[in-house]
């Protein structure tokens, strides 16, 4: 395990002088089986590994879980360990990165300054690292547009990025460290987001190409459901985010709600029939 950026770049120096390449799987720690499909992915290769855990400040409004957000290292680094090193890294930066387009809707409207948090602290990680390939999930789609953007603005892009299905429980629930936060009720409650998300499958399944209407079926699911409190179901340009009114090509459907004390997000690509 490294805290440093010498630490790090010692590990990766390591990895290179085998002959092998780096892959690298930002993360904020309380690894679950979805950082642990990232992890695989990247390793399937046969390159290094490198994990970082890093609950990055910059990316929690002030009014959101960055406190209370879960934080258990030494699971964490035994999880991770078994696919190679982890990082823990030690923050502290004036800089910051603004991305504009696809951090502007959805979480970026509700969440100020999340995405310069994650753009900033994701470039600063890739400058340390410097790994081949970058690995992300599909589970944070906004994310992916707003990191795959900056990469391409600031000349990152000969690193790849690998985006990685989301993983589900086996009832749909996309894990998610905050899912931690849900008590018996809200976890049952926390199941109209991916139930919101297949009604609006259908729904394009059938034929229907209104956005609204699209959007709409993952709604009412929503708002069906009680203790669930829905910020928004929107469909949306997979690369630029911004809206679409009607379904003539691939969509990312995203959804986002509170369930009892967590807010929790999900999305599924959606393709016309
Ligand atoms: P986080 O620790 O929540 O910031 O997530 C670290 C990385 O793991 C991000 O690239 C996430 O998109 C990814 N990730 C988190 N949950 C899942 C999931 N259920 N399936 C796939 N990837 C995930």
């Amino acid at each position: 395990m490294a805290r440093t950026v010498p630490g790090i770049r010692d590990a990766v120096a390591a990895i290179r002088s085998e002959g092998r390449s780096v892959a690298f799987v930002p993360t904020m720690g309380a690894l679950h089986e979805g950082h642990l499909t990232l992890v695989r992915a990247a390793a399937a290769t046969g390159a290094g590994v490198i994990v970082s855990v890093f609950v990055n400040p910059t990316q929690f409004g002030p009014n959101e879980d960055f406190t209370r957000y879960p934080r258990q290292e030494a699971r964490d680094a035994e999880m991770a360990g078994s696919a190679g090193a982890e990082w823990i890294y030690a923050p502290g930066f004036a800089t910051t990165i603004t991305v504009d387009g696809p951090s502007e809707g959805l979480e970026g409207a509700i969440r100020p300054g999340h995405f310069a948090g994650v753009a900033t602290v994701v470039a600063k990680l890739l400058l340390m690292v410097r790994p081949d390939r970058l690995l992300l999930g599909q589970k944070d789609a906004q994310q992916v547009a707003v990191v795959r953007r900056m990469m391409r603005d600031l000349h990152l892009d000969e690193i790849a990025l690998e985006v990685v299905p989301t993983v589900r429980e086996a009832d749909g629930l996309a894990m998610s460290s905050r899912n931690a936060y849900l008590g018996p009720e809200d976890r049952v409650a926390a199941l109209s987001l991916s139930r919101g998300l297949a009604a609006a499958e259908a729904t394009a399944a059938a034929g229907e190409r209104d956005a609204r209407r699209i959007e709409a079926a993952a709604m009412a699911v929503m708002e069906g459901t009680h203790g669930v409190a829905p910020d928004y179901a929107a469909l949306v340009d997979p690369d630029t985010f911004r809206p679409i009114t009607t379904l003539d090509g691939p969509a990312t459907l995203c959804v986002a709600a509170k369930v009892g004390p967590a807010r929790l997000i999900d999305n599924t690509l959606i393709r016309p029939t």
